[in-house]
């Protein structure tokens, strides 16, 4: 009782607000810290699933905890009464999780129509009350499980190695149509009154397609349903001449530095050359692919390709080309275009109406153009002295594009040229003979009772004769 005699009335009423205060302030922060704890976010789903799921649909939910580790994560699909768990995962599965879900429908007896799929989920951060389980999202789904339709309109009848085709058909219920040689998948394109709801393709053989190599068209809807079916052209395979070209020492020395500025000094000459020839060939062939991804969806053509006037070939498609240097072998390429030998720095004329997709220097090509004519269907132009075109420009037929030159892997001036199709090289002989066109594009269109195409009834704009565009 010594320090009540000591202490006046005054400081311990002092003393007790103070202690009154603390726990007044550890009582509020404790109830703000686990209110702050209570009120953190839980898990949430990232990613939106698609709109449809069909027969068998992968998809993949990522989930986030706001704090600490999802604990627990659960997928489930929900139609009507149903609910089937599609996907669980438990244990801390780490603050961000991906779950990857596949959907069979029929397993799940999900029906066509709608559903839903429910992200249920929980984290390990503790919180003073417990979370009851609920979903964190809810998506609402349709299930189509009804595959597309493919109907076939008309198809060339006979194609061959190194040519070309068409193929008509209808889809429904499809959100991508394709048509396939091969490996090689390529796009259509609604064609013919809207009502009808046709697409055409033109279809590229490379030129080492054989015999059995399947032609298909393919549609797959949204929901990841495909149908597919063939196309019954029949392939003739070509033969195509081989050459052999000496490689001399003079063209290596002014080729190699030309067309390889950063070969090392220990590269020989003929090492470098063989690098030009292989990986930078492939390098162009990659472009002309990619560009060939950059075509109208409609036709901008109008009759047959124009052959330069006054031009001789003298190299061919397809030839298979040995390179000699010294009396050995050293490579074998294919030559994807056709030479035309005229005089020198003579006018490039468009072979048709376009627009100009490509207008710069191309590996081994030189200085080279692409026109693209729509559908896929390309040519190119190369080996140019001079480019008087830019991307982007609209030519007409016998529009002056450039100059012949040596430019690229050329020995002497002339115009390499080359019609692609979804940047595949194909035999310009076809495009350059109108009635080929008719017997083999126009033909299957009839078949199909669809409208011509490349052949417009507006009368065709020439470039004036004697016309000389601008130089750059
Ligand atoms: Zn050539």
């Amino acid at each position: 009782m010594v320090s009540s005699v000591l202490v006046p009335r005054r400081s311990r009423a002092k003393i007790w607000s103070v202690i009154i205060l603390l726990v007044l302030l550890a009582v509020v922060g404790s109830v703000s810290y686990l209110g702050w704890r209570q009120s953190v976010r839980g898990v949430v789903s990232l990613t939106p699933p698609p709109r449809f799921v069909g027969a068998r649909t992968a998809l993949v939910f990522t989930l986030e905890a706001a704090r600490g580790n999802v604990a627990h994560a659960e997928i489930r699909a929900v139609q009507g009464a149903n609910s089937a768990v599609v996907a669980k995962q438990e244990g801390a599965l780490g603050r961000r999780v991906e779950i990857p879900v596949l959907l069979e429908s029929a397993r799940l007896g999900l029906r066509e129509g709608d559903a839903r799929l429910e992200v249920w989920t929980r984290d390990d951060f503790w919180r003073p009350l417990r979370r009851r389980d609920r979903p964190v999202a809810s998506y609402p789904v349709t299930v189509d499980l009804t595959p597309p339709k493919v109907e076939l309109l008309g198809a060339t009848r006979y194609v061959a190695s190194g040519g070309s085709g068409l193929v008509a058909f209808r889809v429904t219920g499809a959100s991508r149509a394709t048509v396939s040689a091969g490996k090689l998948a390529e796009p259509s394109f609604a064609w013919g009154p809207p009502e009808r709801g046709a697409r055409v393709a033109l279809i590229a053989l490379p030129w080492d397609t054989t015999r059995g190599v399947p032609l298909a068209i393919t549609a797959e809807d949204e929901a990841g349903n495909v149908a597919s079916r063939g196309i019954p052209s029949e392939l003739r395979p070509r033969r195509f001449p081989r050459d052999t070209i000496e490689i001399k020492d003079t063209f290596l020395q002014a080729k190699v530095p030309e067309l390889l500025p950063q070969r090392s000094p220990s590269q020989s000459l003929v090492d470098g050359f063989l690098v030009i020839n292989r990986d930078l060939r492939r390098e162009a062939e990659e472009t002309k692919r990619r560009i060939g991804a950059t075509t109208a969806d409609a036709p901008l053509w109008d009759g047959p390709l124009v052959q330069p006037r006054k031009t001789k070939v003298f190299a061919n498609f397809a030839e298979r080309r040995s390179y000699r240097y010294r009396g050995r072998e050293i490579d074998t390429q294919v030559h994807y275009g056709y030479d035309l030998a005229s005089t020198r720095q003579s006018s490039v004329p468009a072979a048709n109406r376009g627009v100009v997709v490509f207008a710069e220097p191309l590996t081994i090509y030189g200085n080279a153009v692409i026109v693209d004519h729509g559908l896929g269907l390309q040519t190119l132009y190369a080996h140019l002295s001079s480019i008087e075109v830019k991307v982007g420009d609209t030519v007409t037929t016998g529009q002056e594009l450039g100059r012949t030159g040596a430019t690229g892997l050329a020995m002497g001036d002339h115009l390499h040229f080359e019609v692609l199709i979804h940047g595949v090289s194909v035999t310009p002989i076809e495009w350059w003979d109108a009635k080929w066109i008719r017997d083999h594009i126009t033909q299957p269109l009839r078949e199909a009772g669809l409208p011509e195409i490349g052949t417009r009834e507006e009368p065709v704009r020439r470039a004036p004769a004697g016309n000389t565009p601008r130089r750059r």
